[in-house]
């Protein structure tokens, strides 16, 4: 059979890519040798029968989880007998492209142990949960409360007389609520319940509760489980999120996780030397969700570029033209500047997405080793950077999943674009680990409290929060402008930059001058509650400036002969690298550009050229599109896409795989002799 014209398509366009795609894999993914890890352990998933994908799309819940299961015990499996380390299991997670019942158990259990236990108590769970003997969960949320831990109903009394605590749902809304892991699979959870000794509550802390019997995995008495039914868009079908309530249940007293605070056994309570210790567990899931969200994205704007660099549509002539190749066909879709402009700037974020998880990551690794020799001095700044880029980065890659799909017209709306799927996973993103809405009051409050050290101690700001002495002087600040002159000065990272920490500095101060004329208190959540929306407003500023930075430090440091090997590229992928970090900038500036125009910052003239730009840096990325989908390194295994297939054969594929539909098996439907028939000849027979 002849080559499709799909399938002529992409290739074509791999012709015209200006940069070694391998490079920039490289550069991507932290270097060579990660890049062949990852595929390796891929790799060893796809071709595992138990992880094959072919008839997800069908599955309902309840055999969903039961699918959830196998997989996750064979994944135990695969890890112990490679002996994989916790990164190799994260890809071995992204490799299976669906959120299973055992991910907390790495991903939360494991870690709350070894950073809230006592060397005796890591000692004691984690040897077993590594080797699977007993399998852990995260246990917070209520049904009645998730965002507000410090109402949490589930209650841990001491009882001096047996060395236990007495685990105990309070009320109908106590019982622990949409735990991942807990419905079918775990043996254990770390519960979150509200200490009280001799009548006394002394807030939230955290349990390590067994929950089954590792003998015939029934709930131990005293304790009642299930799962909480299917969820938003078929998403998370394999996952057992499922509740639990305790009825007077005991466990020892050495079960509560006693490196920050202690309970001893004669019921005296020791508090932690900082209140906000405990902080350390959410900073690491929050800032595993920035690198989550980059593959996610990255993954959503692969199939897209590739389906629509093979969809053609009109024969409107554009100025990229392509008929060199294909004289007399209509035009490929990707070709439209409409098209290209909300395409593209996508790719651009996917990148910045991949800079940022990496630092984040770096940021979280040197507060644990500052947390570890007693040094909390960067808690403050990691907790608040970490919540805020958590829903500044969710938010926008779940926007952009769902970009991703309507561009790609009414083929986007199919299971077969793998993207519904990726969707449904991507969107709970939103909620868990934080509301967005409500995390980003932790940025905003940090802010404050560096405004204040602006105003007293100038030279303590952090660096990244140095934007603040902008405007110690208000009215020195008041009159600063936009340098830029001539179109091409946007393309100044310092000129970016600068307009990112004006408008930190401005939305920073402007909601530090509101809650100190209103006299509120940042404390006192009855009036706090009404500088909400600005708090939103400049932890996502901030956020965007973070990312900015970051994305132009990465590609800076990618050309330093200094730099670490790994984190280098080639001359002709940094040529495409800084257009993408400009559009990077660029485009998150247009995207709010209220923010900067409202104080006067840039002019009406200065919001012309900018926007002049960005569709030029669009444009110039034409070229390079499919190659910097194709640097991702996602493979078809993990794509799971019909249209988004690395060869593609975009129509064929789809055509196959409407084929695999149940109902086609049969000529007639099920449902013909019941319903159907019926109706037909309720009026007597019509002859054709
Ligand atoms: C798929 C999924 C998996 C999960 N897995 C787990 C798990 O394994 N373990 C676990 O413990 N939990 C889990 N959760 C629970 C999750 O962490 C919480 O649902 C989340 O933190 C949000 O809290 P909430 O449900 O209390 O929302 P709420 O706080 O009730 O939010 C409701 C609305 O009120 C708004 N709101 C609330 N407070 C304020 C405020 N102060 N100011 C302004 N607006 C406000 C929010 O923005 C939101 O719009 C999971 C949730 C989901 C969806």
């Amino acid at each position: 059979m002849a080559e499709s014209q799909n399938k002529r398509d992409l290739a074509y366009a791999r012709t015209k890519i200006n940069f070694d795609v391998k490079d920039m894999t490289n550069f991507l993914h932290g270097g060579e040798a990660n890049v062949e890890q990852r595929r390796y352990i891929i790799d060893l998933i796809a071709k595992d029968p138990v992880f094959n994908k072919d008839d997800w799309g069908w599955l309902n819940h309840t055999d969903a989880v039961k699918r959830g299961i196998a997989m996750s015990t064979r994944l135990a499996e695969i890890k112990m007998e490679h002996d994989l380390n916790d990164l190799d299991f994260a890809t071995m997670m992204e490799a299976i492209d669906d959120t299973l019942p055992i991910v907390l158990h790495n991903g939360a259990f494991i870690p709350v142990i070894t950073s809230q236990g006592t060397e005796e108590q890591i000692e004691k769970w984690i040897p077993p949960a590594e080797k699977f003997q007993i399998i852990g969960c995260y246990a917070q949320t209520e049904l009645g409360h998730g965002s507000n831990l410090s109402q949490l109903e589930t209650t841990a009394t001491f009882v001096k007389e047996t060395d236990e605590w007495e685990i105990n749902s309070t009320s109908f809304t106590a019982a622990k609520w949409w735990i991942g892991g807990l419905g079918a699979l775990c043996t254990h959870a770390v519960v979150q319940a509200r200490i009280f000794i001799e009548g006394k509550d002394y807030g939230a802390h955290v349990f390590v509760v067994p929950l089954r019997s590792l003998d015939d995995h029934k709930p131990f008495p005293g304790i009642e489980i299930g799962d909480i039914g299917p969820k938003a868009y078929n998403g998370f079908n394999k996952m057992d999120n499922g509740f639990a309530r305790f009825n007077k249940y005991r466990i020892p007293r050495e079960n509560m996780l006693m490196r920050f605070s202690k309970v001893s056994k004669e019921g005296v309570y020791t508090k932690p030397p900082h209140s906000k210790l405990a902080y350390g567990s959410m900073v690491l899931l929050r800032s595993v969700l920035i690198k989550q969200m980059a593959l996610y994205l990255s993954r959503a704007v692969t199939v897209s570029t590739r389906y629509l660099t093979v969809r053609r549509q009109f024969n409107n002539p554009t100025s990229r033209n392509d008929s060199d190749l294909n004289p007399g066909l209509e035009t490929q879709v990707i070709n439209y500047p409409m098209v290209q402009n909300r395409l593209f700037p996508m790719i651009a974020q996917s990148y910045a997405l991949f800079a940022a998880g990496s630092v984040m990551m770096e940021m979280y690794i040197g507060l644990m080793t500052g947390l570890s020799s007693g040094n909390i001095g960067a808690l403050a700044e990691v907790h608040a950077m970490s919540s805020a880029l958590k829903s500044y980065c969710t938010t926008f890659a779940v926007a952009g999943v769902e970009e991703s799909r309507k561009l790609m017209g009414g083929h986007g709306f199919s299971y077969f674009t793998g993207i519904a799927h990726l969707f449904a996973s991507t969107v709970p993103s939103n909620t868990y680990e934080g509301d967005n809405y409500v995390l980003t009051q932790q940025m905003a409050r940090y802010l404050l409290k560096e405004v204040k050290t602006a105003r007293t101690n100038p030279d303590q700001v952090t660096p990244y929060s140095k934007y603040l002495l902008l405007g110690l002087n208000k009215s020195a600040f008041a009159r600063s402008t936009c340098s830029v002159a001539l179109p091409e000065d946007w393309l100044n990272p310092a000129v970016q930059l600068a307009a990112f920490e004006h408008r930190c500095a401005r939305l920073a101060y402007e909601l530090s001058d509101a809650v100190e004329q209103g006299g509120l208190d940042t404390a006192n959540p009855k009036t706090w509650s009404d500088h909400n929306i600005e708090c939103y407003r400049i932890s996502h500023a901030h956020a965007q400036y973070v990312m900015v930075l970051w994305f132009i430090q990465a590609v800076r440091d990618a050309s330093n002969p200094e730099t670490d090997v790994e984190r280098r590229a080639e001359p002709s992928s940094i040529k495409v690298l800084e257009r993408l970090s400009n559009l990077h900038a660029l485009h998150t500036i247009q995207t709010n550009l209220a923010d900067f125009v409202e104080d006067g910052y840039f002019s009406p003239a200065q919001c012309q050229s900018l926007r002049a730009q960005v569709k030029n840096i669009v444009a110039s990325l034409a070229d390079e599109a499919v190659g910097l989908v194709d640097a991702f390194d996602h493979p078809d295994f993990l794509l799971n896409s019909a249209l988004g297939a690395t060869d593609g054969d975009a129509y064929k594929r789809l055509w196959d795989k409407a084929q695999s539909e149940p109902l086609n098996r049969r000529q007639v439907c099920d449902g013909y002799e019941e319903y159907i028939r019926p109706l037909l000849k309720k009026h007597g027979e019509f002859k054709l």
